[in-house]
């Protein structure tokens, strides 16, 4: 499971998992990973060991990447500015991976994280509080 951190600033969560108002239509939308605000340009980091399934662009996560790691979990990262790896590469937990920015459907710099086991959605929270004490990808 991909426990670490993927940003280096972890303090600033901005907004969780679940059930939230939409900013855009101002609806209650569910929201399926937890994003965190940076300035852009701040490092983003493989949470986990594993080969990057995707580079891509579309309207909702602008410039995403997904990691497949092993046992049927992935990790994505959203509205990404830059990417400092390419599709089909292998990857270290820890690992710089992008550059946060404010691609696709997103009001300000921030990451959208995002974990699935199977293609189901887990609360990224799950993962990061289990081994918050030795998560930190510095460690
Ligand atoms: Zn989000």
């Amino acid at each position: 499971m991909p426990t670490g951190f993927p940003i280096e600033n972890h303090a600033d969560l901005s907004s969780n998992y679940g059930s939230r108002i939409d900013p855009f239509t101002k609806l209650l939308t569910y929201h399926a990973g937890v994003d965190f605000s940076a300035p852009a340009g701040t490092i983003i980091y493989a949470t986990g060991d594993g080969r990057i399934a995707r580079t891509d662009f579309d309207r909702n996560n602008g410039q995403y990447i997904v990691i497949e790691h092993a046992e049927g979990f992935t990790s994505k990262y959203a509205h990404i500015k830059r990417f400092l790896i390419r599709e089909g590469e292998k990857v270290k937990r820890g690992q710089a991976i992008a550059e946060v920015g404010s691609t696709g459907r997103s009001t300000s710099p921030h990451l959208h994280y995002e974990i699935a086991h199977k293609g189901m959605s887990i609360n990224p929270m799950m993962a990061l509080t289990k081994t918050s004490q030795l998560a930190l990808i510095k460690d």
